[in-house]
């Protein structure tokens, strides 16, 4: 089996429906005719059931404190280490500690990305000063670095 058949088994009808309208694009023509031969063989999906599935989204499951993605309710999602351009025009200790340590040893700060695998809703990207107030939140929690 492949690799990508591996990992979209593990997709709700929902989740495949979102994939295939927001994520699908991203990936070379010929990937793109591989998933689409499974959404149509493996998981019986055409067309007119993708678009349903996305219309009816599932309804979030109230005291649910997990984190999901606000676009697709998804909880599939990815954290990436990238690095981190201060802003230019804001003045802060944590931005001028960045840009001090960068240019005295030439080591970029790394912070965490997390963006939703199934949609690619970007949920808190540290680079994006534009932020809302659910990825405020997520700042907070997600305030613990990665062990790598
Ligand atoms: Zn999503």
């Amino acid at each position: 089996m492949n690799k990508f058949e591996e990992v979209l088994d593990d997709f709700s009808d929902y989740e495949i429906a979102v994939f295939s309208q927001y994520k699908l694009k991203e990936y070379t023509s010929s990937t793109q005719t591989k998933i689409m031969e499974y959404i149509k063989t493996n998981r019986k999906l055409d067309e007119s059931k993708i678009e349903k599935l996305v219309a009816e989204k599932p309804a979030i499951k109230e005291y649910d404190d997990s984190i999901y993605c606000p676009r697709c309710f998804s909880k599939k999602l990815l954290r990436m280490r990238v690095k981190w351009i201060p802003p230019v025009f804001r003045v802060g200790y944590e931005d001028e500690m960045a840009t001090w340590k960068e240019l005295t040893t030439g080591e970029a700060t790394y912070k965490d990305k997390v963006e939703c695998f199934v949609c690619g809703y970007k949920l808190y990207d540290p680079n994006n000063e534009k932020r809302t107030f659910l990825e405020k939140i997520l700042d907070i929690l997600f305030d613990t670095p990665l062990n790598i």
